[in-house]
């Protein structure tokens, strides 16, 4: 008896050291320090320069969105926006009052997207979405004018890379995200969209297509003059910022009257040696809808955060039993663990670790765990996040750098970014990280005038406010 006793414990110990050491491998391989994370700003700003050198110069698109000039606070009139590209689907109008009405009425509903449109055909995937949409314009109330004889107009954000040929025209580069469809590449996505509300009878003219970033970025600036940049965290990660346009080589058309140019960065494919990659990367890459794109994406968005964490889980019950001698099957289940999911475990405060425990009951199956595998489970959450964050505040770091606003400037200009998704929202230790790592980057003195600003939802607004900029019917209304 006593001998199989201390024979258990044995194995029990060598189990634990077993795990610990894929614990601390993980660390050390994910671990981004102030000089890496320099490393990789400066990759960034260096990347920036050549992707508005030429297109196809750098893995960052650095796409020229023929927005040259955001939001004034003089738009005026009724407006739609559609917002496609995360995990729901959003339709909004808004009834804009100029300079002193600002936003008199708006109206925003959510849908969520079933899964199997994401990777079904182009055609009922717009399908879905025009009649969505009609639906929702059938319910446009008396709060909401539009004048006598005109058009229905909308801003159309699509989030995903598109090279732009105007303001509302562009086609798509390639699906990100959960999105895999076959004959939308190549196609102009405003087409598209066009064709579908026609199917459905519906008489609505597209003046703006736009990427979240720029959305964000233009709901940004409407709030707040000093929003320079926009960054999006949720399912995907990206990131918008105003550049001079006589900075962009790459740029040949005239000069725009502002000198600016807003820049769709698509910083999600950025690449580089500096980045700490693990083999869960590698190996959550190969197996992706998207091998070899969307490289730094998949180090931080919350498509990918829970996806890495599962991954390092079930190494460790593969070679230390962590969960005990069986496999939980259901650990074997690409993207079971959600970023919602690890979310709620990171921020267990229990003292008995309650929610992990009812997570990995609920959602792996997991009868019963140990408070010992509980915290380990909690260890891999903070490695993984905590990676994820520091890389993102090293992006913004080297747009800051682009902008030369990394160091102290003469005048103590504000610089406001705006950020949006569930990820920057609902992740604590997450927003936590990455604006305590761009504090530390940047020093006191800058970091004093640097701004990160929640923009809730503020890309549906801004697309309103972009498709209200370029109305078919402006030149009218100013004569
Ligand atoms: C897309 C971007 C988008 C970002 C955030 C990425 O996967 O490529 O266009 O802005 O997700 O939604
Ligand atoms: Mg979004």
């Amino acid at each position: 008896g006593v001998a199989l006793l201390v024979r258990r414990q044995v194995r029990e110990a060598k189990r634990w050291a077993r795990a610990a050491a894929v614990l601390r491998d993980l660390e050390e391989r994910c671990a981004a320090p102030p000089a890496r994370l320099r490393q990789v700003a400066d990759a960034v700003a260096v990347e920036m320069h050549a992707g508005l050198a030429s297109d196809g110069g750098s893995k960052l698109g650095m796409i020229i969105s023929y927005v040259d000039s955001l939001p004034s606070g003089q738009e005026k009139g009724l407006f739609y926006a559609l917002d496609l590209g995360g995990t729901n689907f959003r339709v909004l109008r808004v009834q804009l009052g100029g300079k002193e009405g600002r936003v008199v009425k708006q109206e925003c509903q959510e849908i969520s997207i079933p899964t199997r449109l994401m990777t079904g055909s182009s055609h009922e995937l717009f399908d879905f979405i025009a009649s969505a949409l009609a639906k929702f314009v059938a319910s446009e109330g008396e709060d909401f004018h539009l004048p006598e004889g005109r058009q229905r107009e909308l801003g159309f954000t699509f989030s995903f890379p598109v090279k732009q040929s105007s303001i509302a025209s562009g086609t798509l580069i390639k699906w990100t995200k959960g999105f895999s469809i076959d004959g939308t590449v190549g196609e102009d996505v405003v087409a598209e969209l066009s064709r579908a509300l026609d199917r459905h009878g519906l008489d609505m003219n597209v003046t703006a297509l736009v990427n979240d970033t720029i959305g964000t970025l233009a709901g940004g600036r409407y709030d707040d003059k000093d929003v320079i940049a926009a960054v999006i965290l949720g399912t995907g990660t990206n990131a918008a910022y105003v550049e001079r346009a006589n900075a962009i080589p790459k740029w040949h058309g005239l000069l725009p009257k502002s000198g600016d140019m807003v820049i769709n960065m698509e910083w999600g494919n950025f690449r580089s040696s500096h980045l700490p990659l693990t083999e869960f990367d590698q190996a959550l890459d190969a197996e992706s809808l998207n091998p070899g794109e969307q490289i730094y994406e998949k180090l931080i968005s919350g498509m990918y955060l829970g996806e890495i964490v599962r991954r390092v889980l079930l190494k460790m019950t593969e070679e230390a039993s962590l969960f005990g001698d069986d496999i939980p099957p259901n650990l074997k289940i690409p993207f079971i663990l959600t970023t919602p999911h690890m979310s709620m475990m990171h921020h267990d405060r229990s003292p008995d670790l309650k929610t992990v425990g009812a997570k990995l009951r609920d959602i792996l199956g997991i009868q019963s765990t140990s408070l010992k595998a509980r915290r380990l489970v909690v260890a891999v959450c903070d490695i993984v996040a905590k990676r994820g964050a520091r890389l993102a505040a090293a992006g913004i770091l080297g747009i800051l750098k682009k902008l030369g606003r990394d160091t102290p400037g003469s005048d103590k200009q504000r610089t406001v970014i705006a950020v949006d998704g569930g990820l920057y929202e609902h992740y604590t230790v997450f927003s936590e990280t990455l604006e305590s790592t761009l504090r530390d980057m940047l020093g006191e003195e800058v970091s004093s005038s640097v701004v990160i600003k929640l923009a809730n939802d503020g890309s549906g607004i801004g697309a309103a406010l972009l498709a209200a900029a370029h109305s078919e019917y402006l030149e009218a209304e100013e004569q």
